[in-house]
């Protein structure tokens, strides 16, 4: 029997804070007032407890099974957001007198850059800007630098929705990604990578708390003049325990890791991103009347974004899908327009009723 919340629940399409999958809120709930066997809630034990530690390596240990975490990486969890790693990856990584490569791909890219610039040098090894973020730059676009610190991508652009379909080649250089609006959406090989970090409220589970996987040896550049909390080797040599991390976003996070094992993994999510997004961009193609703003190529499996003919009817789109019970539709305040988040948790009926819902919006007012 389905539960109130179950019945009660609409489609959120928010791009962040996000939908998450019902079973988790439902174990969750179930547990909120004590922990099976501990008798207190998880909020209200040490983050030192035994119960504590095993939730945590738990959740570790099911992001290292689902993405293959070769073992010379740590998973850290974090604070800050996403937007701290916009200050502790150079804080880190790029050392006095190095050089780091950007890729400016969207509104995040252009914040992570702006915060790099502030501890050394940066050079701007590629930038669809000029173009309104429509697209991911191609490889021979980009310019990189021999020899620099690291390479920086934002592996899908919130925002705009666009998303990288192929890694650049970086050579020794490591390449350093944020990866909070499309990380585990399908399999990924993080030995590409020296280091991906994603705020979890997207993809992963709760706001605040932040997923670090870190190649073990640029650990050796954290060196101890940094803010003891902004030092990724101090949070790797404590097990991100230096200090109480959150511990109720991990939790959640964990059971929403459980959840993603429990439904096959990442392959099988690909296959179903792959599937939901397609819907939605063969509706947004079919006849004119809605307009893609990514360039095909570039296209986002999880964040679709979409314009109307005029800002009238695009205002009275978010009005009527959200009398609807469809929520969240309403793109960034940068940019306008319509924006359907459909992350790892996002289920396909949702995508079918918007679907349902453009049709018959279009017949009523195209
Ligand atoms: C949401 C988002 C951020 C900001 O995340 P916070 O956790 O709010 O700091 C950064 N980068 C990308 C790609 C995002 O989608």
């Amino acid at each position: 029997m389905p539960t109130t919340s179950a019945t009660t629940r609409i489609h959120n399409f928010s791009a962040g804070p996000a939908v998450l999958p019902l079973p988790v809120l439902e174990e969750a709930q179930r547990e909120l007032l004590a922990l099976p066997g501990v008798g207190m809630s998880v909020m209200e034990i040490s983050h030192r407890s035994k119960t504590f530690e095993d939730i945590l390596s738990r959740a570790v240990e099911d992001i290292r099974a689902l993405a293959h975490v070769p073992d010379s990486y740590k998973v850290l969890m974090l604070q800050g957001g996403a937007s701290l790693q916009f200050s502790m990856v150079p804080m880190n990584l790029l050392g006095p007198g190095a050089a780091a490569d950007y890729v400016d791909t969207g509104s995040w890219a252009d914040k992570a850059i702006k915060e790099a610039r502030k501890v050394g040098t940066v050079n701007l090894a590629g930038s669809t800007k000029a173009e309104k973020y429509s697209r991911i730059p191609a490889e021979r676009e980009l310019t990189l630098t021999p020899g620099a610190a690291y390479v920086h991508i934002t592996t899908n652009n919130t925002i705009e929705g666009t998303q990288w379909t192929a890694l650049p080649e970086v050579g020794g250089v490591p390449l350093v990604a944020d990866a909070s609006s499309d990380i585990f959406h399908a399999p990924l090989d993080v030995s590409r990578f020296g280091l991906i970090y994603a705020g979890a409220q997207k993809n992963l589970g709760p706001s605040g708390v932040t997923l670090v996987i870190v190649r073990e040896d640029l650990l050796a550049r954290s060196t101890d003049v940094l803010p003891v909390m902004m030092n990724y080797r101090v949070h790797a040599e404590n097990n991100s325990l230096y200090n109480t991390p959150n511990t109720f976003g991990i939790y959640i996070l964990g059971l929403t890791m459980k959840w993603l094992r429990s439904q096959g993994g990442l392959p099988a999510m690909a296959r179903v991103n792959q599937r939901k997004a397609a819907k939605l961009y063969a509706e947004i193609d079919r006849t004119g009347f809605y307009r893609g703003t990514a360039q095909p190529e570039s296209r986002s499996l999880m964040n679709v974004t979409f314009r109307l003919a005029t800002e009238e009817l695009e205002k009275l789109f978010v009005k009527e899908s959200t009398a609807a019970g469809l929520d969240g539709l309403k793109g960034h305040r940068s940019v306008g327009g319509m924006r359907a988040s459909i992350y790892n948790a996002f289920p396909e009926e949702g995508v079918d009723a918007l679907v349902d819902f453009m049709r018959e919006f279009e017949r009523k007012h195209g």
